[in-house]
């Protein structure tokens, strides 16, 4: 008998003929997950496994964040024995009140007994020792799973988990990310549907200082922790930016930046063998994010750019940025390389045809090209 970390995945069931690939991807994302707490991870009868952890909460809180897992549950492993079986059910449910329903299931089919008379049987047993508990077997409040496999498996507790895809199963994509709150929420969104991504930065020595580039290397690090580690590369950008204040209209400014960053991070991304960049605009949030400058920004480059926050108010999005842990750190107070230059009237229905008059005193082949080359890379994790 022994404790093991039952793990259900979700959507990864849709999967046709692919599903053998996905499960793979999977169970390896989960090994790699539960790798500091020691645990064993095998896959069997559609349904993944763990054991042998240090310690269960922490093995717990690994692998709810593995994208594709849909729930947990700590179970106990044990031979195909029904006073063995009953005597763990027992001992499962006793501090627990209210109703209760036993959900037998046999893949085992030499086991003498099917589901359902398992469930009356457990069930029965598990009513004597407990009188706080009453059996609904139409919506019960707690559930208790006894499955038979190759041993018999009993858990009552289920606790949800990420959901969403295996990592590395939905491409590579490069994530601009900013220090604010948007950014970290969309790369983790499209992380979630599977999709390994590096993220790039824009910073403006003098203008931004350290701090503001550890404030990032601190969202790329709490990032990670949905996906093991990601590429950073830092892009010097002064230069682009001193240009663009100088030699273009000051109402285009922010929008003729944000044309750079495109054109930049589509050069990295393809370097990276990325086949999409992520953004985290949102529709009308600011001067450069209405329709009309999206349209705009987007001419630059050939990739397409994800927006996964495009349809998400602004609260909405600080809740899923409090909920995967990458809000405290956002609104650390460093300066973004986007606030120093801010023009005092953006224009907000730019037109696309008069940007190329907008950029023609820029040298864009060559500015690109140098903030290319001198990018550095980091990795974190
Ligand atoms: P907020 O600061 O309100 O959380 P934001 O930084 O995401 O939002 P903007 O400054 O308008 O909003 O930028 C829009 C998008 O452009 C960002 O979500 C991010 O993807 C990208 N971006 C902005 N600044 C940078 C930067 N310095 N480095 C990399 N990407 C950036
Ligand atoms: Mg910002």
């Amino acid at each position: 008998m022994r404790d093991v970390l039952l793990v259900r995945y979700g959507e990864v069931f849709l999967k046709g003929a692919n599903r053998p690939y996905f499960l793979r991807m999977l169970t390896e994302n989960v090994r790699k997950a539960v790798k500091p707490v020691g645990g064993h991870v095998w896959l069997s009868d559609a349904r993944i496994y763990v054991s042998d952890f240090s310690d269960l909460q922490d093995c717990i809180a690994r692998v709810t964040r593995v994208f594709g897992v849909h729930s947990v549950s700590p179970a106990v492993e044990m031979e195909k024995d029904l006073d063995a079986i009953s005597e763990v059910c027992i001992r499962m449910m006793k501090d627990y009140s209210g109703t209760f329903k036993v959900f037998g299931r046999r893949s085992d089919k030499s086991f003498p007994m099917n589901s359902m008379e398992i469930g009356r049987e457990i069930g029965g047993r598990v009513l004597e020792s407990n009188p706080n508990l009453r059996v609904d077997v139409h919506k019960p409040v707690h559930r208790l799973n006894v499955e038979i496999r190759d041993n018999a498996y009993v858990c009552v507790e289920e606790i949800p988990a990420v959901g969403g895809m295996p990592m590395g199963t939905g491409g590579k994509a490069a994530l601009l990310l900013s220090g604010g709150i948007d950014s970290p929420v969309a790369g983790f969104q499209l992380m979630k549907r599977g999709v390994r991504c590096c993220a790039i930065h824009f910073q403006s020595p003098p203008y931004t200082g350290e701090l503001a580039r550890d404030k990032v290397m601190t969202l790329a690090k709490e990032l990670s922790a949905y996906c093991g580690g990601m590429r950073v590369y830092l892009v010097p950008f002064t230069k682009c930016q001193l240009e663009i204040h100088e030699k273009c209209p000051d109402g285009l400014g922010t929008l003729i930046t944000r044309r750079f960053m495109m054109r930049i991070a589509e050069k990295i991304a393809k370097k990276y063998g990325a086949q999409a960049l992520i953004t985290g605009e949102s529709l009308g949030q600011v001067a450069s994010q209405t329709m009309e400058a999206l349209v705009c920004t987007d001419a630059v480059v050939g990739m397409p750019v994800f927006r996964p926050l495009i349809g998400l108010d602004k609260t909405e999005i600080m809740d899923i940025a409090e909920k995967i842990g990458t809000y405290a750190t956002s609104i650390l107070p460093y300066e973004d390389c986007c606030t120093v230059f801010t023009p005092r009237h953006p224009v907000t229905k730019p037109k696309l045809d008069t940007m190329p008059d907008a950029e023609r005193r820029l040298d864009i082949d060559a500015l690109v090209d140098e903030a290319v080359e001198n990018t550095e890379v980091e990795w974190v994790e």
